[in-house]
């Protein structure tokens, strides 16, 4: 049975009773699962069926009430409309943000929500703006190109930002015309249940939008290999990521956009404003888990001895409010898991295996839940699997260079390819290192912070293709050339 799920939050930061539908949402309904499977926590659990089913919703919507059926001035309406009803429930995404992820309450509402709702915001604006151009070719033509959407499309998303990667993707997917099958992360089903409702009580009509909760390796196999999905968007890890793109190569070669990990450089010099550089360079790795974490610090050596005391003075800081994610005054909260929070674990004891030095941190905090005492870890070099692979928890390795070149090697000497944050006061050096390095994203005297207007995606194992800003249209539509005969 499709049934509802209700939280009481009695917390410092938020009070409050919420109720959210648990079933599968197809077609502006709440549906129980065609195997009458539950549950992650209360919520229903789809298989290869419902996603048939979903599909269908979605198929049928795309061609008679969405797509070219609908013009592009009503669906943005629905997405502003959408965006102002996130606005009105922001406090209640943010409180089962969370709930679900760990997260802390005030950085889920200005972050996540936050950013979700800027993001449906600035795709509503685009919607009546997707147009082709007319090509001259000769007199007796008449040529121009349309920027049509590709169908029911699917976007899946990872546990860390279910929400605010949701709206990244329905944003841009809804704007253009498709329709959407939505596969949130097992791990954090409850936001977008209750994006759901909104979407019902915005007037979107039916099969615009279905969710289907599940597992990986069940409902997220079964949308990337469906047959008459047209494109995948997928965010999630690296080694999933090359799942969904041979499942696609496999199937019907659907368009495949993958947002994916990450082991960005943090990079520091002598000249940087310091204190500038411990605040950003701690909220880009410690506090919040996030793909773009900057994971590897390079510090230039005239700074290392000023710079690691006071990177460490403001980690005992956070240390001291690390802590319940509704609690007032948190910055940092637990990992998501007892998966997660082990296999942190587990790269900081190989590191230790390997010979480097924890300064700070490197162990549970309190005495339950999943919670990882921000670490700082030095004595490393770049061949070590802790400077190599994404560990994606409080932990980041702090390394020293000498020279400009050397540091752009460094940074560059990774599989993937995300963000970068560089911290000096010398706009020329500035320029060429954010030149050099080999990222989608970087970030000069501040780190990961995004704009719906400005793209956003990875270079090697780090993604293929663009989210955000206009850039994220092409990659929601496809062109079509038309040529007219004008002559005999
Ligand atoms: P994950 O790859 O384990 O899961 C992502 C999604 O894929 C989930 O919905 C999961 O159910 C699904 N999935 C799992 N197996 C599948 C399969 N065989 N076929 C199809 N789908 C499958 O990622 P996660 O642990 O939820 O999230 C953490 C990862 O996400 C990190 O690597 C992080 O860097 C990345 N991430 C990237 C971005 C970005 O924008 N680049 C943003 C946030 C997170």
């Amino acid at each position: 049975m499709a049934g509802t799920y209700t939280h009481k939050f009695d917390t410092p930061v938020y009070k409050g009773e919420i109720t959210i539908n648990t079933g599968l949402f197809i077609n502006n309904k709440w549906v129980a699962p065609v195997e009458g499977k539950t549950v992650i926590t209360s919520v229903s659990v789809g298989t290869s069926k419902d996603v048939d089913i979903a599909v269908k919703a979605a198929e049928e919507a795309y061609k008679n009430v969405w797509g070219l059926r609908c013009s592009g001035r009503e669906r943005g309406k629905l997405l502003y409309k959408l965006a102002t009803l996130i606005e009105r429930d922001a406090d209640e995404f943010s409180a089962l943000e969370a709930l679900d992820v760990g997260k802390v309450f005030a950085h889920a509402k200005a972050g996540d929500v936050g950013g979700a709702i800027n993001t449906i915001r600035y795709y509503a604006g685009w919607a009546d703006k997707i147009q082709g151009k007319t090509i001259e070719t000769t007199d007796a033509k008449f040529t121009y190109t349309r920027h049509e959407p590709y169908g029911a499309i699917v976007s899946e998303d990872p546990y860390p930002t279910q929400q605010f990667m949701a709206s990244w993707k329905l944003g841009p997917a809804l704007a253009t015309g498709n329709t959407v099958v939505l596969k949130p992360s097992e791990l954090t089903p409850l936001t977008a249940l209750k994006l759901a409702d909104l979407i019902v009580e915005a007037g979107f009509p039916p099969g615009v939008v279905n969710i289907v909760n599940g597992y990986g390796h069940e409902v997220g196999q079964a949308i990337t290999e469906h047959p008459r999905l047209r494109k995948v968007a997928f965010t999630g890890s690296t080694v999933v990521g090359r799942k969904v793109m041979k499942a696609s190569a496999d199937t019907n070669l659907k368009v495949v956009t993958l947002e994916l990990g990450g082991k960005s450089p943090t990079i520091i010099f002598d000249d940087a404003d310091l204190e500038k550089a411990v605040r950003w360079a701690s909220f880009g790795i410690l506090q919040r888990q996030a793909c773009t974490a900057g994971s590897r610090i390079f510090v230039q050596e005239g700074i290392y001895n000023n710079f690691l005391p006071l990177f460490q003075k403001a980690t005992e800081e956070l240390t001291e409010k690390t802590g319940d994610p509704f609690g007032v005054g948190t910055q940092h909260g637990p990992q998501v898991s007892q998966t997660q929070f082990d296999r942190v674990m587990g790269f900081i004891e190989h590191g230790k295996s390997e010979g480097a030095k924890i300064l700070i941190g490197g162990e549970r905090h309190g005495t339950e839940g999943y919670f990882i005492k921000p670490t700082i870890i030095t004595d490393v070099h770049l061949g070590m699997k802790l400077t190599r692979e994404e560990i994606f928890g409080p932990v980041c390795t702090i390394i020293k260079f000498k020279t400009e070149e050397e540091v752009i090697e460094k940074g560059n000497d990774t599989e993937y390819g995300l963000g970068s944050n560089i911290f000096t006061e010398n706009l020329n050096r500035a320029i060429r290192v954010s030149n050099a390095i080999q990222s989608g994203s970087s970030w000069v005297n501040i780190a990961q912070v995004t704009d719906p207007a400005v793209p956003f995606g990875g270079y090697k194992h780090s993604g293929i293709g663009r989210e955000l800003g206009e850039y994220a249209l092409d990659t929601y539509t496809q062109v079509k050339g038309v040529h007219i005969n004008l002559g005999p």
